[in-house]
């Protein structure tokens, strides 16, 4: 959950997590709808989906694995984890390089940052074998109390003595800084299309990719200088296969994912022809507007949806 997220937001999920799925085999026996209703909101939603498939191949072979190597085969779990387990849970004699510990290495040998081998090569033999999870997680620490990205407090780490980039007198040199990439940016537009009976029409994108296993409104990007409407009423025929008219915005929301933005705009919409079916074989079904709380949605989507729910403002 900690990964690119920060503690005091996990911190609710976390325990609410925790709380539904107390065991292994709790969370093996979930259904992953019902993980993902709880991770809606805290992004990366591949984390939920490795968690799930990580507790059933445990649960499977009814064992947690104890080394480093057999830990990397579990779903999600790679270099940096799979050797913060290890050391911390088993002592098993291996360094963990997170973003934290990166930073602190490349400043003690002024390192640049590069190739990101030779800095694990670095802890390698820094580790202190007698004690690796104590080292680990102390080395977590200086990076994220003492060694911060911006004005690391050089005066009160207990390193110093050792660090070649305070002997420079340019410990925010080190690492080089990322090349910043462009992020795009793309319009949405989804549509609101009711039954007789008032319910919604939702789809669920597939189990893998970007916000995989997550329910959401139909609809998709806009091609270039195309409307919002014109873009509705192209990606419903295309997605579903029906004809529809496309009225009132029913609200625009913007949002950042980790590589791209997006403006989504929701419009009401009315059938005029066909049945909606997803013609790429997505499930789809109705729900009723006081069902969807038990559906996992995109924040976006989610954020339409409570548009919907609020009371009509008072124009009296
Ligand atoms: S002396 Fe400063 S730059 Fe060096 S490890 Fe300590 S906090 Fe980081």
């Amino acid at each position: 959950m900690l990964q690119q997220t920060r503690v005091e937001y996990v911190q609710s999920y976390y325990e609410r997590f925790l709380n539904t799925f107390p065991t292994l085999e709790a969370l093996a026996a979930a259904s992953l709808d019902d993980i993902l209703c709880i991770w809606e909101g805290l992004g990366y939603y591949a984390r939920a989906r490795n968690l799930h498939a990580a507790a059933r191949t445990i649960v499977a072979s009814g064992r947690l694995p104890s080394n480093c190597e057999d830990l990397r085969s579990l779903p999600g779990i790679g270099p940096y984890t799979s050797r913060a387990i290890a050391s911390i849970a088993f002592h098993e004699p291996v360094a963990a390089v997170d973003g934290n510990v990166r930073r602190v290495i490349s400043r003690l040998f002024t390192h640049t940052g590069n190739p990101a081998s030779s800095v694990q090569e670095l802890a390698d033999k820094l580790l202190h074998t007698g004690r690796p999870g104590d080292y680990n997680q102390a080395m977590m620490e200086l990076g994220s109390q003492i060694c911060t990205p911006k004005r690391p407090r050089c005066t009160r780490c207990p390193v110093q003595n050792y660090c070649m980039a305070w002997a420079e007198g340019a410990p925010e040199f080190y690492p080089a800084p990322k090349k910043k990439v462009s992020i795009p940016h793309y319009d949405v537009a989804v549509a609101v299309l009711r039954n007789a009976a008032g319910h919604i029409f939702i789809q669920q994108r597939a189990p893998e990719g970007l916000l995989g296993g997550l329910w959401e409104l139909p609809g998709g990007k806009a091609k270039p200088d195309e409307s919002g409407p014109a873009t509705c009423a192209r990606e419903l025929q295309e997605e579903l296969g029906v004809q529809v008219t496309v009225g009132n915005l029913i609200g625009t929301v913007k949002h950042a994912y980790s590589h791209f933005r997006i403006t989504l705009r929701a419009y009401e919409c009315t059938l005029i022809d066909g049945k909606p079916e997803s013609t790429a074989g997505l499930v789809t079904t109705w729900a009723a507007p006081d069902q969807l709380n038990q559906f996992a949605f995109p924040k976006a989507n989610r954020h339409i949806l409570n548009l919907l729910a609020a009371p009509a403002a008072d124009t009296s």
